[in-house]
């Protein structure tokens, strides 16, 4: 069986759907701080899925699964992922995030299960040095939340070393959209993130969308970013998983689109999608945000013959369904 730490949050969710449409039985271990028990539901409803919930700061808690369970892969999404908070808070940050997974790693190699596909991310790469940003790009991620993702690779590497646990890393760009059924979708609290955000702005009569930042070096002033739709990335697991399977050999990949769109492009495109007047105000730079984060992909495309399909429009289009649906 698979088991999915985190998997009742925005993307692990997604990647099960991803598993289940692959015929897969799954295993979701989630402590329910961020994920949420509605997604659960609906997840069975679309397959075999048992659930545990457990933290991954207790031991015990993910013993008792390996125990029980005859686990095959790990696919480990569960941590914080907030930058902001990370600098307000990085004991938070490394205690869950980095010994959380150490407890993940050691109970995997202490039941000799030897395979994790593990969600990473553009931020272990900090400010750009040129973009697209491809594998080679040298590390040096500004916030405790990068530095935690990018701790969690160089452990994985020590780990294969050591114990032969194979890993795939995939560091995600920018995630969004949602399932195109609707029956799950992105649900943060709070929502910082740039598409809920705006289509929030849609649906609650007080929240005005606010641009942070109109004075970049880029071609209308606002941040680009490099937005992979979360079904495209659920396929990106389940060949991530595939591959490590048949090569039993780790890797790292970047799994983006390979093309970028501004804070402009993206509310204009949601107006286009919504047919909506959207409430707008441009507010200073957001503390930490880079210019421009654009994926070089190629790496994927080659090795795990993984690539992009849907389109921004896509994105936002089902996003918005989900937003609509919860309104
Ligand atoms: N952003 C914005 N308004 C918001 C949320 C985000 O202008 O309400 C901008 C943010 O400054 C960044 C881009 O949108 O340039 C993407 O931000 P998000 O938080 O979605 O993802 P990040 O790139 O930080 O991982």
């Amino acid at each position: 069986m698979i088991l999915i730490t985190g998997g009742a949050g925005y993307i692990g969710s997604h990647c099960a759907l991803g598993f289940l449409n692959q015929g897969e039985n799954i295993i979701i271990f989630d402590n329910l701080e961020n994920g949420h028990i509605e997604t659960i539901n609906s997840l069975k409803q679309a397959g075999k899925v048992e659930f545990i919930k457990g933290d991954l700061r207790n031991i015990q808690d993910i013993e008792e699964v390996f125990k029980k369970y005859e686990i095959d892969t790990v696919i480990h999404f569960a941590g914080y992922i907030q930058v902001e908070e990370s600098v307000k808070n990085p004991s938070k940050y490394y205690r869950n995030n980095i010994l959380g997974s150490l407890n993940l790693f050691d109970t995997m190699v202490k039941y000799n299960v030897k395979k994790i596909v593990f969600s990473s991310t553009c931020a272990i790469y900090g400010e750009p040095e040129y973009t697209p940003l491809d594998e080679k790009h040298p590390k040096n991620p500004v916030n405790p939340y990068g530095r935690t993702k990018l701790m969690i690779e160089q452990i994985l590497e020590d780990y294969d070393r050591a114990y032969g646990l194979k890993s795939i890393r995939l560091r995600y760009f920018n995630v969004a959209g949602a399932d195109s059924q609707t029956r799950i979708g992105e649900w943060h609290e709070p929502e910082t993130h740039l598409i809920p955000n705006i289509l929030k702005s849609v649906f609650e009569k007080d929240k005005t969308f606010k641009i942070f930042g109109t004075n970049y070096d880029t071609f209308d002033g606002t941040c680009i970013r490099d937005y992979v739709n979360v079904e495209d990335m659920a396929i990106a697991h389940v060949k991530a998983y595939n591959y490590l399977k048949q090569n039993n050999k780790s890797d790292y990949f970047n799994i983006g689109t390979s093309s970028g769109s501004s804070v402009k492009e993206v509310f204009d495109t949601a107006k286009s999608v919504t047919g909506k007047e959207i409430k707008v105000e441009t507010l200073d730079r957001r503390e930490g945000d880079a210019a421009i984060l654009i994926a070089n992909s190629e790496k994927a495309k080659n090795k795990l013959g993984w690539i992009s399909n849907k389109t921004l429009e896509d994105s936002i289009k089902t996003a918005y369904l989900w937003e609509k649906s919860r309104h």
